[in-house]
């Protein structure tokens, strides 16, 4: 998959293009207005109640591809940048690196609804994000013309989201801020920064595939902490010795979880094969030694995974490549931008002792 933005700006983009977006018609923003509103009662389904939704909220920085008028706001100012967003507002953004997850989380709604008309057991997305009200028409207009269901709007004005998140039962937040990662992470809410990679690979659009590291992100940084103290021979050693000791949680154990109650209704109507969701644990672990107590563990939570994949050390990146993932969750900087750079769409958990031991490749997001 590759996007070109200028394309897109200019409305030509060959996939998606439509009248309503490339934005030379005066009547394009009513074309958009009306679309949405009659979606609201008629094809467009009911948004399930936050209680019983599995809730993804997504800033519009990940959803879409935002950098020129990040870098209008950085350079000239919020008025600049206010006036640059109304001046453009017909004009649609580009999918940026949750695009294609916010997409693959449809596809299985529409197969649970399909399977389950009146259950409100579904994916609900929320967009989340710290623009000024004005900057939601253009925001309209974009879902709108990529044909996304998002009715679930979060405008803070520039103000903290994290009660928001709250409000709503979040299950994930992905932002692009990593400081307002770290806050939901404090706050118990599981949390990932995302970055726009250099190329994207293609992702399966029937099939939702997510994929974990284990250390620092389904499980706590206990065992992390043992290995950077004292090294691998240590590490190894204690996970022996502690073979039949679960470890604690970490913090994406929730929506692993949660992927897994929407997988068990597939599997209640013969789908376990054919499963619209599949899970996928890539860990530095090696299988022999230390997998065994990951996978004891995951056990006794009574959490299944699809996949399980030791690399005992291995580079993680060309496995990733294979699965294609819409997501990868890492606590380690060094694992994620290996991953990207082979076209991985990956998102950093700020979680653990390895945050005080950044090993990156580049000071990207240097702090
Ligand atoms: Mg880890």
């Amino acid at each position: 998959m590759s996007f070109d933005p200028v394309q897109v700006m200019k409305g030509q983009d060959p996939v998606t293009s439509s009248p309503a977006a490339n934005g030379e018609s005066k009547g394009s923003w009513d074309d958009s207005k009306e679309l949405y509103e009659n979606m609201g009662t008629t094809t467009k389904p009911k948004s399930p109640k936050p209680e019983n939704a599995v809730t993804i909220a997504v800033s519009s920085r990940v959803l879409f591809r935002t950098e020129k008028e990040q870098k209008v706001f950085e350079q000239k100012g919020v008025e600049e940048y206010l006036r640059y967003q109304v001046e453009h507002e017909n004009e649609p953004f580009a999918p940026g690196p949750a695009f294609a997850f916010v997409k693959a989380l449809e596809s299985v709604n529409t197969r649970l609804r399909e399977l389950y008309p009146e259950s409100e057991e579904l994916f609900d997305i929320v967009l989340v994000t710290y623009n000024h009200a004005t900057v939601g028409i253009r925001l309209i207009n974009t879902i709108n013309h990529h044909n996304l269901f998002i009715e679930r709007f979060c405008m803070t004005g520039g103000s903290s989201p994290i009660g928001y998140l709250k409000a709503w039962h979040t299950d994930l937040y992905l932002s692009a801020d990593e400081e307002k990662v770290q806050e939901a992470l404090a706050e118990g809410i599981a949390a990932a920064t995302m970055f726009m990679p250099e190329k994207l690979t293609e992702v399966s659009e029937t099939q939702l595939r997510v994929a974990f590291d284990g250390d620092a992100v389904l499980f706590s940084d206990e065992s992390e902490r043992i290995f950077k103290a004292h090294g691998l021979d240590k590490f190894f050693e204690h996970e022996r010795e502690h073979e039949n000791t679960l470890l604690d949680h970490g913090p994406l154990k929730g929506f692993l979880e949660a992927l897994g109650k929407l997988q068990k209704k597939f599997y209640a109507k013969g789908h376990r094969l054919d499963c619209p969701i599949r899970t996928y644990l890539v860990t530095a672990r090696s299988a022999a030694s230390s997998g065994i107590r990951a996978l004891k563990t995951l056990r006794a939570w009574g959490l299944e995974m699809d996949e399980a994949l030791f690399l005992a050390g291995a580079p993680k990146g060309p496995m990733l490549e294979k699965i294609r993932p819409h997501i990868y969750f890492d606590d380690q900087m060094f694992h994620v931008e290996g991953a990207a750079e082979m076209g991985t769409i990956a998102a950093h958990v700020p979680y653990g002792i390895a945050q005080k031991h950044q090993h990156k490749k580049s000071n990207k997001t240097a702090k």
